[in-house]
């Protein structure tokens, strides 16, 4: 029950909190900047529009002077987009991940009692 909690702690808006399990979280939940977090790409659509807004918060922003905005936005865009681009990558080699099948061991043994 106590592994299951935790577990279920470690759940997050956009995905799972890579944190050591029993820890708090020292991030102060800096959410789309943190490092630790693992987007789940079923929440791709919900960080693009994450993304678009900070690009509007951004130029809102920009356009007051609120140059220490400016800064705080710009740092979690680049992350955002970081993570996007993380993502996408990974869904895209998922999607052309070639099969290998097994071997065949019905085959080679065949050949070495053959051989003896
Ligand atoms: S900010 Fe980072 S460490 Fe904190 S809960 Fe979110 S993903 Fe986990």
């Amino acid at each position: 029950m106590l592994a299951l909690l935790s577990y279920e702690l470690r759940k997050v808006a956009l995905g799972t909190c890579g944190r050591d399990y029993g820890t708090p979280c020292a991030h102060e939940n800096a959410r789309v900047r943190c490092p630790l977090l693992r987007v789940d790409s079923a929440q791709i659509p919900r960080l693009e529009t994450i993304h678009a807004n900070l690009a509007d918060r951004l130029q809102e922003a920009k356009d007051q002077g609120w140059l220490g905005e400016v800064a705080a936005i710009e740092t979690t865009l680049a992350a955002a987009a970081q993570k996007l681009e993380t993502m996408r990558g990974t869904t895209a080699r998922a999607a052309t991940a070639m099969r290998l099948g097994m071997p065949d061991i019905r085959r080679s043994t065949r050949r070495s009692s053959s051989d003896s």
